[in-house]
């Protein structure tokens, strides 16, 4: 059957969130305050959870679009240009009256980081900038969301989602102030919060050991999440869904950089159970891909493709 010329490819899934261009700093150490310290390297990088998430999905070779928000100006152009190298469907980017997000990272040598966002452009995303995106909505299989737009629109994606059948992941990151309401942790399929988000969704203190991790990850499947992956850097990631809980080991790699590595292991993840609908294999092909991620420097540079991926093996 012949193709129009000028017919849409929806995309598999729909990634909902932010993108920020980032203006990074090396330091040796971090300033104290009202201190003045000389920085040795400055570069100005595409970031934001939503557009990394969406990039590296992309880079996967998953047909992806991003739903999100950038300024009229210089900055959400470069961020619209990267996202499309990397592969990803940027038609329902929308315009802002605001400037484009931006997030100022120190990076010292030990590589932690400080960082403060801006949100601009990202904390204009409306429901009814939703709406105005259903059909791309209606045509994914899944949406992905994270916690760097407003909560009304988390919640009301995620209402749509699941009314048209999808199967829907929440990144909770940045860690909410607040915990999240049951009615919202009901219309995620996987929630998939780090240790630091994990604490901060349950109030509990200390999520360290295995036995004080389950507690706390149990109390969300109570509250109505279907299931939770927590991911721990170099430890792996522990699954608990309301059958079974599961550990899993991180690949052994030299890791020179861990920015993005939850965002690519979410790629992974995403990209993996769409195709399979398996959880160990889509666990092992995110763990692959957040592997990969952290042996290299920077966000949406480090992330690999699916043939990387593969070589990787
Ligand atoms: P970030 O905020 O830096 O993007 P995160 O805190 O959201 O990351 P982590 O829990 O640190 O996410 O890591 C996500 C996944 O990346 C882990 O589950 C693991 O698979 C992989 N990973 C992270 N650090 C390492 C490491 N040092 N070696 C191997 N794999 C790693």
């Amino acid at each position: 059957m012949a193709v129009e010329a000028n017919e849409r490819v929806w995309p598999r899934i729909v990634v909902v969130g932010s993108l920020n261009l980032d203006l990074v700093m090396q330091v040796e150490a971090f300033p104290k305050e009202g201190e003045t310290l000389f920085g040795s390297g400055l570069s100005e990088v595409a970031g934001g959870k939503g557009a990394n998430q969406a990039a590296a999905v992309g880079k996967l070779g998953t047909a992806v679009s991003l739903i999100g928000k950038v300024g009229r100006d210089a900055s959400g152009d470069k961020l619209i240009h990267s996202l499309q190298q990397a592969g990803v469907d940027t038609c329902a980017l929308l315009p802002s009256d605001q400037p484009t997000g931006r997030a100022l990272i120190t990076v010292n040598a030990s590589g932690h980081n400080y960082i403060v966002v801006i949100p601009g452009a990202n904390a204009d995303l409306t429901p009814f900038d939703i709406d105005e995106q259903r059909q791309v909505i209606e045509h994914c299989e899944m949406v992905v969301l994270q916690l760097e737009i407003p909560i009304e629109t988390v919640a009301y994606t995620l209402r749509l989602a699941k009314r048209l059948g999808k199967t829907t992941i929440l990144n909770p990151a940045p860690a909410p102030a607040h915990q999240l309401s049951s009615e919202l942790l009901q219309l995620v399929d996987f929630l998939i919060p780090n240790e630091h988000e994990l604490q901060s969704l349950t109030g509990f203190q200390a999520v360290a050991d295995p036995a004080s991790l389950e507690v706390a990850a149990q109390s969300l499947l109570e509250l109505g999440a279907q299931a939770v992956l927590v991911t721990l850097g170099e430890k792996g990631c522990c699954y608990l869904d309301r059958q079974q809980v599961k550990t899993y080991p991180a690949r052994k790699v030299e890791a020179v950089d861990t920015t993005a590595a939850g965002d690519s292991f979410i790629a992974g993840f995403a990209v993996s159970y769409l195709q399979q609908r398996d959880l160990d294999a889509a666990v092992a092909y995110a763990q692959q891909v957040a592997a990969i991620t952290v042996t290299r420097h920077g966000a949406q540079s480090s992330l690999p493709t699916r043939e990387e991926v593969e070589a990787f093996g």
